[in-house]
């Protein structure tokens, strides 16, 4: 089977950027989400990613980010937004339970060859492998925020995950222009957040420690291993709302510095880049 449509559930911050990359790769799709005001917001949430494409891409024009737009319809009905999809991205929020309701009641509508494939950032395919009713066509397809800069797909089955169905993913991934990384088994946080957790949670130790400051920390990684960021400068940008939700899930060191960047930062409004300051300060 070749994929030519596919239909996004949720169009929240991935759900959107998964909707307009895989149209501006050419493929129809289809952007579902649970009302109209969503729907709405999703509409403009498209306008700005157009506009991001056509900042952040060479090879973006407005004609092409016109035909992006064009190939992108909505819907809030789940049976109508899945009955011709080849396949089905699900980008809803991080809640085991809803995502198992969803899959549950997508399993009955979608027609049988339609494969199904979840964003999700923490949780493994096999915890919802069962609730989807067609297993052997469930896997994960993990994308990065900033999918048109950051494009790495990973790509993780779980133990029932038919080979051949993986291999179509990864193919799809590439068609799409991401980069795919083939996870072989299942592992949570595949294999970028399995590298990057601990290294950040290493970071934030030295500090709360006393060891070194961060901007230390961070001049240490660049000069000694040529990284182009250091780990307070990504902190910056993933997020500090984020980093203090990862780090409250870990040991007395990682709470200590939960309650560091909330007292210095997140009180203060400094989330980050987003905000425009975080462990720096960033010109906007
Ligand atoms: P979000 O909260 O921005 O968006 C979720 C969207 O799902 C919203 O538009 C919401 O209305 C919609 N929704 C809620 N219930 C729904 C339902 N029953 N059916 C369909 N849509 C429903 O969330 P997000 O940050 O885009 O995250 C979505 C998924 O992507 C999560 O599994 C997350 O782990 C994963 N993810 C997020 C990031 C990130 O950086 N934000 C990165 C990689 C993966």
């Amino acid at each position: 089977m070749s994929i030519r449509k596919v239909t996004v559930l949720g169009t929240g911050v991935l759900g959107a950027q998964i909707a307009f990359q895989t149209a501006y790769s050419g493929f129809d799709i289809t952007a579902y989400d649970i009302d109209d005001d969503k729907i709405a917001s999703a509409r403009k949430t498209m306008e700005k990613l157009g506009q991001a494409y056509l900042n952040d891409l060479p090879d973006a024009t407005a004609d092409r980010i016109t035909e992006t737009t064009a190939r992108i319809s909505y819907a809030t009905d789940l049976a109508q937004a899945v009955k011709q999809a080849d396949l089905v991205i699900e980008a809803i929020p991080e809640i085991l339970d809803l995502k198992n309701k969803v899959y549950a009641e997508l399993g009955r509508v979608a027609p049988s060859e339609t494969i199904f494939a979840t964003n999700s950032s923490t949780l493994l395919p096999s915890d919802m492998a069962a609730a989807t009713g067609r297993p052997e066509r469930f896997l994960a397809l993990h994308f990065a925020n900033n999918i048109w800069l950051h494009n790495t797909a990973e790509v993780m089955g779980h133990a029932k995950t038919d080979p051949a169905i993986f291999d179509e993913i990864v193919g799809f991934a590439k068609e799409i222009g991401m980069v795919p990384i083939e996870v072989k088994k299942e592992q949570p946080g595949y294999v970028l957040n399995s590298l990057l957790v601990p290294f950040l949670r290493a970071a934030s130790g030295l500090l709360v420690k006393g060891i070194a400051s961060a901007e230390d920390i961070d001049k240490t990684w660049k000069i000694g291993t040529g990284a182009p960021a250091g780990p307070f400068e990504i902190y910056d940008t993933v997020g500090l709302n984020t980093a203090y939700n990862v780090a409250m899930t870990g040991d007395d060191t990682q709470k200590e510095f939960a309650a560091y960047i909330k007292e210095h930062y997140i009180d203060k409004g400094k989330l980050g880049r987003a905000t425009g300051e975080g462990f720096y300060t960033y010109q906007s």
